[in-house]
């Protein structure tokens, strides 16, 4: 095997409770507007025609429990509660039926965004990614195989910030379903293991300040926390 002229950062891998083994992190997408009340409070309507997708690059996840800094180049750093689930095998223009059985495992996750930034380019119609591929900010709690749990409506999901509740919703206000979004994202990509989907955040964001602590949950599933330090 050729040397490499350097050694990158090692991508951290996501504990399954059960396993001996972590859940190696590929590639990262995330839906966007998938809860109707979050969409009105970022200024949308739902859109019904199809999901939506961005993404965040592995090198900027990291494991919950972990205390970052305040990110440069915001004054807005805003907190997003999501459900994450992780593709076991591989799966290509898959319908529903089929996509759900290429679910792994779930798990909390935080999609942490500078909002000022996300708002400006996209009000200027350019890519959200200095908004949302933000360093540290895809934030993964241990993962719960599919096996041991599954995405029922009635479900919480829910985000504290120093014990005060910001976000409150159930599974059933998702519009577009798990089995329906990795059916979806199979028609753009070979999804494999290692692809890790978040699936929106229901109403509530807002923005976190130096010295928060941030605590997400999903009934069942493993919480997640995050410390959010003073800027650099
Ligand atoms: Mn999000």
């Amino acid at each position: 095997m050729t040397a490499h002229l350097f050694d990158l950062p090692a991508i951290p891998a996501i504990p399954v409770t059960g396993e001996s083994a972590a859940y190696p992190i590929g590639r990262i997408f995330c839906v966007g507007r998938n809860y109707a009340a979050h969409a009105a409070e970022m200024g949308h309507e739902v859109d019904r025609e199809a999901p939506f997708y961005f993404t965040k690059s592995p090198a900027n996840a990291i494991l919950g429990g972990a205390s970052i800094p305040y990110p440069p180049g915001t004054d807005d750093f805003h907190h997003e509660m999501e459900l994450a689930l992780a593709i076991g095998k591989p799966l290509f223009r898959a319908t529903p039926e089929r996509a759900r059985d290429a679910v792994y495992a779930y798990g909390c996750a935080l999609d942490m965004t500078r909002r000022d930034l996300q708002i400006r380019e996209r009000t200027r119609q350019r890519p959200w990614d200095l908004g949302k591929d933000v360093e540290n900010s895809a934030v993964f709690a241990p993962l719960t195989r599919a096996a041991d749990w599954a995405p029922g409506d009635g479900k919480r999901i829910y985000l504290e910030v120093n014990g005060e509740v910001r976000q409150d919703a159930t599974l059933a206000e998702m519009i577009w379903k798990v089995d329906e979004i990795v059916s979806h994202l199979s028609g753009f990509y070979h999804l494999r293991p290692g692809d890790l989907i978040l699936t929106g955040t229901p109403a509530g964001v807002g923005p976190v300040v130096a010295g928060d602590a941030i605590a997400g949950g999903i009934d069942g599933l493993c919480p997640v926390a995050l410390m959010l330090g003073a800027a650099e």
